[in-house]
């Protein structure tokens, strides 16, 4: 299990469980696991498992709102808070094409990919 401190909250994460979690200042989270179903979705992202594609996911959606100037990412905030709100697919959108060009990049040789 590592965790992470970003700007405004925790980022814990393990590998071995497949289980990560987004930590606020006031205690609550907003976990997240992988699920077999996602693995068609994952493949299509770019990613050879889901766990990796999760774990991304969530990481940044955190920072993709950190580097906006948002105080955290409003999507994991709310789940965190018990809340919904209608325009959630906006930062969705925005995290699925952070991902799409991060693995492209690994994809052209230009990063390493850590794990996987
Ligand atoms: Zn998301």
């Amino acid at each position: 299990m590592e965790t992470y401190k970003l700007k405004n909250c925790h980022f814990r994460v393990s590998d071995a469980d497949k289980y990560c979690t987004t930590i606020y200042p006031d205690g609550t989270q907003a976990p997240a696991i992988p699920m077999a179903s996602q693995l068609e979705f994952a493949k299509e992202l770019g990613y050879n498992n889901a766990w990796d594609m999760v774990k991304f996911h969530e990481l940044i959606h955190t920072i993709l709102c950190e580097e906006k100037g948002e105080p955290h990412s409003r999507v994991l905030w709310n789940i965190a808070h018990g809340k919904e709100e209608d325009d959630h697919w906006k930062e969705e959108e925005q995290v699925l094409l952070c991902q799409r060009v991060i693995n492209r990049l690994i994809e052209l040789g230009f990063l390493s990919q850590q794990n996987g």
